[in-house]
């Protein structure tokens, strides 16, 4: 691995790389996203690197769905797991949500590598060998199981695609869904968006998770609009550039 001065006024960012291109080289990334993964970062960086007081509120919410879900689902894709292994672990154990492993490059070598890598972190289920299929989608991310996604009421989803959201939403579940870009389709169409980087987003929900009981976790979820929260989210980004203009001049 690449020396990184810690030092570095990018440091996080730049060890975050390093490990997606690691976790490439272990077969558990595919290229495809590294590009996804520069997506986000583009985001992050005009959202200051920072949990911004929208995403916080959605983190609680989404802590607070969690908790009244009768069966709630973690969807796990290549670069979350890449990311943060052991957080998915730790938020899988603390809600009783299974970890789903969901591809849109799919192959069964992939999914494996990806489930042993949660259960080397502490994963206790992680469903990966799916047997059943979301009806109305034609990518990979069809497939799923029967003891996970296709039976939950709530699914967390993070670097998701539009369609699977779209599909999901059909089937009357709800979804949350962690994305650093305010107008992806996911974001558009989830039940709860977080713009947020993974990397702070699952930390944040398992602190409110510990934090909050069952009567707060109702009135977080009634009080909660989702379109309110995504035009706050863009509202930041907008005051972020004010800011970076003026500070031209
Ligand atoms: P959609 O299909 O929903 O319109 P998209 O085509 O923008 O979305 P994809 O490329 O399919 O999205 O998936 C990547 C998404 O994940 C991007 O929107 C990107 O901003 C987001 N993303 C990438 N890395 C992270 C990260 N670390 N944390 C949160 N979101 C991320
Ligand atoms: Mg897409």
């Amino acid at each position: 691995m690449t020396f990184v001065p810690p030092d570095h006024p990018r440091f996080l960012s730049l060890m975050y790389r390093e490990r997606l291109v690691e976790k490439v080289k272990e077969g558990v990334v595919v290229l495809q996203g590294l590009i996804a993964h520069g997506r986000g970062e583009a985001f992050d960086y005009i959202l200051g690197e920072q949990s911004i007081p929208p995403a916080l509120e959605a983190e609680r919410v989404a802590a607070a769905e969690l908790m009244l879900a009768r069966r709630p689902v973690i969807s796990v894709n290549g670069n979350t797991a890449a990311l943060i292994p052991r957080e998915l672990a730790e938020l899988s154990k603390l809600t009783g949500a299974p970890l789903e492993v969901n591809l849109f490059y799919r192959s069964e070598e992939r999914a494996a590598r990806i489930a042993s890598l949660l259960q080397m972190h502490g994963a206790e289920e992680v469903l990966w060998e799916p047997e059943t299929e979301i009806e109305g989608l034609r990518s990979e991310r069809r497939k799923v199981s029967s003891r996970g996604i296709a039976a939950a009421d709530v699914v967390l989803v993070a670097l998701e695609d539009g369609d699977r959201t779209e599909a999901l939403k059909r089937l009357g579940k709800r979804v949350i869904a962690i994305d650093l870009n305010p107008f992806s389709r996911t974001s558009l169409t989830a039940d709860v968006t977080i713009i947020d980087n993974v990397v702070r987003a699952v930390p944040n929900i398992i602190r409110f998770y510990k934090e909050m009981n069952e009567a707060e976790a109702r009135e977080a979820v009634r009080r909660f609009s989702n379109e309110v929260n995504l035009k706050e989210s863009i509202k930041w980004i907008k005051k972020w550039l004010d800011q970076k203009i003026s500070e031209l001049f």
